[in-house]
């Protein structure tokens, strides 16, 4: 299961809400050369030189792994336990790879309530106004590459009423999976 939308529309809040709510979730962790920002911890991801992560491509280590602003960013082969779903929460150039390799992966769209709104996030989040700008401008490439890929698109107008849109989803997509003649 892929969460995908334009940087600050608040993929991870929701990512950490869907993982909270859903034991049957795992959500992976990706690495990535950006600089860690002031407002993280260092969970967020595995964060490395461009070296290290140039390595671990040529090792074979990445599901998927694209450029993005300048930096490099990868998901790890997830190894699930059995009954379990794995949650990526990545940009469009992975979910593409994503979908090339697992045609049966759900992409979730998400979206801002509104353009104003996505550019509050951004800004709260604490990064400098020159990538706000540059964030802000690849906004209509990501999100037209996004409609075309995604099996749902789910606003973000309230964070808990949209994870629970997706769990609600999610359920169904499982009691299909468990009873495939419901499949329509
Ligand atoms: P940020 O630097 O704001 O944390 O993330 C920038 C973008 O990279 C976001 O759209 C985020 O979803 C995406 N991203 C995070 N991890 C991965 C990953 O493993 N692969 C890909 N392709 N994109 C990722």
């Amino acid at each position: 299961m892929v969460l995908i939308g334009p940087g600050g529309v608040g993929k991870g809040t929701i990512a950490s809400r869907l993982v909270e709510e859903d034991e049957r979730l795992a959500l992976s962790r990706s690495w990535t050369t950006r600089p860690q920002r002031a407002t993280e911890r260092g969970h967020e991801y595995v964060f490395v030189d461009r070296e290290a992560f140039e390595a671990a491509i040529d090792d074979g280590l990445f599901l998927e792994w694209a450029q993005f602003q300048g930096n490099l960013y990868g998901t790890p082969r997830p190894a699930p336990e059995p009954g379990t779903d794995v949650l990526l929460e990545i940009e469009v150039q992975g979910a593409e790879q994503v979908r090339r390799e697992h045609p049966d992966a759900v992409v979730f769209l998400i979206l801002p309530p509104s353009m104003d709104d996505l550019e509050g996030r951004l800004r709260r989040r604490g990064d400098g106004d020159d990538h706000v700008r540059r964030r802000l401008a690849s906004t209509p490439e990501e999100l037209a590459k996004g409609h075309g890929l995604a099996s749902y698109v789910v606003v973000n107008d309230d964070v808990e009423r949209a994870t629970n849109e997706i769990l609600s989803i999610l359920e169904e997509l499982r009691s299909k999976r468990r009873d495939p003649s419901t499949k329509d």
